[in-house]
């Protein structure tokens, strides 16, 4: 005869049944449970067994045709080290990373083609304007940058990215606790009720963004989110004509990586907030799938500002299509948190989020 072990789902010790109760028992924190609530949870972490984990990207990366590689122009940075393109018309005489004058032609080195371009619609007259703009009516804006703010130098450039998109699904397990206290003649009795739940859902992401520049700092590029993919152009080398695009140089396996971590913790932050009324609830299990995801290179368009104040340089990101615009100057306390945080993209990346299998017991 087999004889199932039943471990306790509070504190992990052997539960013994209780003939009195009619309920398992554990002798160690005295928690007391139905025979059946035991059954359905192990029929649950059964369940979440057989859920196939793990991610895999199929990367699209079709190499520069040799009539591309004649129209494209490659000059690096000694100042900062950057590896930039542009296109055979533009003369490039200052870095677009760092405004350095000491740019230098290179051999060009072949690497990711963008497949695609989403082109400037922020003219550099309307970027100034923005970077005046911010200026005013701040509040909590240092009195140093109360007046007098001159654009030290204003730059254009297009930074590459991967794009991700997928059909993820997740399945997570919760453990959670209902406390309820009360008197009972001369006892006040807590009682606390431990839950087995289970969530799994399907969310669609589409042209999920990483950065795929060492150079730009990914909190930077992130809160410059989203980009709408739909303005976007088949790459030819004349849309980089009067601009600097930053090469590719992130592995594409560590954008792969970001991707994974990005749209798990999208993720876990949808099914958790379908997960109410405990006064703690902890994740036990988490699953997460992309059997077939597809990823591209693109480049968005982006103009860097800079401005000194007091011998420090800041520095302003505005996203070139929708004017959203960030920067590293302190005690503004909303944009500095974007900028620490990097504002999540998930609003744009999910479409649909579908909801099955909720189960709870008692
Ligand atoms: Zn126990
Ligand atoms: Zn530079």
């Amino acid at each position: 005869m087999a004889t199932i072990t039943y471990k306790c789902p509070s504190c992990g010790s052997s539960l013994t049944f209780d003939g009195n109760a009619k309920e398992m028992a554990c002798s160690s924190c005295g928690s007391q449970f139905e025979v059946e609530a035991l059954k359905q949870a192990i029929e649950i972490e059964k369940e979440s067994e057989n859920f196939n984990e793990g991610t895999n990207w199929q990367a699209k990366d079709e190499g520069f045709s040799d009539e591309e590689l004649n129209r494209t122009r490659t000059f690096n940075c000694s100042s900062c080290g950057a590896e930039l393109i542009t296109d055979e018309t533009t003369v490039a005489t200052e870095c677009a990373f760092c405004g350095s004058p000491s740019i230098i032609p290179a051999q060009f080195t072949p690497g990711t083609r963008p497949d695609s371009v989403i082109p400037f619609k922020v003219s550099k007259d309307r970027a100034v304007e923005l970077f005046k703009n911010y200026f005013k009516n701040k509040k909590l804006i240092p009195n140093l940058f109360k007046k007098n703010n001159q654009i030290d130098e204003i730059r254009k450039l297009y930074v590459p990215y991967w794009l991700f998109s997928c059909t993820a699904d997740a399945d997570i397990t919760y453990s959670a606790k209902r406390v309820r206290s009360f008197r009972r003649g001369n006892y006040r009795i807590t009682q606390t009720r431990h839950y087995r739940i289970r969530r799994a859902g399907t969310v669609d992401f589409k042209d999920l963004p990483v950065d795929a520049s060492e150079k730009t700092d990914n909190k930077l590029t992130e809160s410059l989110e989203p980009y709408n993919t739909k303005d976007a152009l088949p790459y030819v080398p004349e849309v980089l004509s009067g601009a600097q695009a930053s090469r590719a140089d992130v592995a594409i396996e560590d954008s792969k990586k970001r991707a994974d971590e990005r749209i798990a913790r999208s993720m876990q932050n949808e099914l958790r907030s379908t997960v109410l009324g405990y006064e703690s609830v902890v994740p036990i299990s988490t699953k997460i799938n992309v059997p077939d995801g597809t990823c591209y290179p693109a480049l968005y368009p982006m103009w860097l500002i800079t401005t000194k104040k007091a011998d420090k340089t800041y520095t302003f990101a505005i996203n070139g299509q929708t004017e959203q615009l960030t920067c590293d100057i302190p005690m503004s306390v909303p944009k500095a948190i974007g900028w620490f945080l990097g504002i999540f993209a998930g609003s744009s990346a999910i479409i649909t989020f579908i909801m099955s299998l909720i189960l709870q017991f008692r």
